[in-house]
């Protein structure tokens, strides 16, 4: 019983000691994944619940690392942004995303897209300026940038927060807050920040077509944000029904697997002629 005992335990330590392991081996290779071009973008659609169009993409970060493969979002976003390397990869994506606006734009196609802020990028004061140079030199409007932060990311620090976001938004860039209804900030917190649009997590939306306690959570939502003057964004929509129902009740823009799952760049202009409102 004994030797049983120990015998799970060093198998749990063992499994602690190669977690810790893959974390390091992460956050070392983060800079060699700049470098080495080990990162992209993938582009996932938002649709206009009243046109039925495609109004935006959100950029979502893609790595697959040599040797351990395709690595998640959510365990190496977290990781370089608690090693404080998270700098390094929102300059990459930054840039990265705008050349391909710039890109798309010479193809014809003016697109906007969303991208994903973390704390430290919302409370860096030379965020607007870095943003504006690179609007010069990718030729670019306002309107094809959009900002996505969480309320956790925004409440680490409100004052220098707002400061950024407020400058952000005179230059006409649109922000959302991400994740909504995870955190603890009620919606007059948020309406003292320059903020244009609510996401809803996924988390009230995948099952939004079965479950009430959800639906009731999505509908109050959308009713108090446009009472605010919000725009209402759903992420999670994977059915038919689900869309319909947020269509019933006024969403104004629908993401999610049901629509597109997220695209790397070079597959979206093909996706935009074939779909069809
Ligand atoms: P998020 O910003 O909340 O992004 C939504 C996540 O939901 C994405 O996961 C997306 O692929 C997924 N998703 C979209 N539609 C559906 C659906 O219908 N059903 C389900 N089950 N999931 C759906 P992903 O791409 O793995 O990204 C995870 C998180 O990583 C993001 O959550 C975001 O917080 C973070 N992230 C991704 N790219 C970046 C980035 O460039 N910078 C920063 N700071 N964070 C990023
Ligand atoms: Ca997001
Ligand atoms: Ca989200
Ligand atoms: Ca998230």
């Amino acid at each position: 019983q004994a030797r049983r005992h120990r015998h799970s335990h060093e198998r749990y330590v063992d499994g602690q000691d190669e977690q810790h392991l893959r974390q390091l081996m992460l956050i070392r290779d983060l800079q060699e994944a700049v470098d080495n071009g080990e990162l992209w973008m993938a582009y996932q659609p938002k649709v206009d619940t009243t046109t039925g169009g495609v109004c935006q993409f959100e950029a979502l970060m893609r790595w697959r690392h040599p040797t351990l493969g395709f690595v998640p979002p959510d365990e190496f976003i977290g990781l370089a942004e608690r090693s404080g390397n998270i700098g390094l990869l929102s300059d990459w994506m930054l840039a990265h995303v705008c050349e391909q606006l710039y890109h798309w734009k010479r193809q014809g196609h003016h697109l906007s897209v969303a991208i994903n802020l973390s704390a430290s990028d919302v409370i860096d004061p030379g965020l607007p300026m870095h943003i504006s140079e690179l609007f010069e030199s990718y030729d670019l409007t306002p309107d094809q940038l959009a900002l996505e932060v969480t309320e956790s990311a925004v409440m680490q620090d409100v004052e220098a927060a707002t400061e950024t976001l407020m400058a952000l938004s005179q230059m006409g860039l649109k922000i959302a807050v991400d994740d909504y209804g995870t955190g603890y900030s009620s919606l007059a917190q948020i309406k003292r920040l320059p903020v244009d649009e609510l996401k809803i997590d996924k988390s009230f939306v995948l099952k939004l077509d079965t479950q009430q306690e959800d639906l009731t959570i999505v509908r109050s939502t959308i009713e108090m944000g446009h009472h605010l003057g919000l725009k209402i964004v759903a992420e999670g929509v994977e059915n038919s029904a689900s869309a319909e129902i947020l269509s019933q009740l006024r969403c104004d823009y629908l993401q999610g697997y049901w629509i597109a799952k997220p695209m790397p760049a070079d597959a979206i202009t093909g996706w935009l002629d074939e779909f069809k409102p």
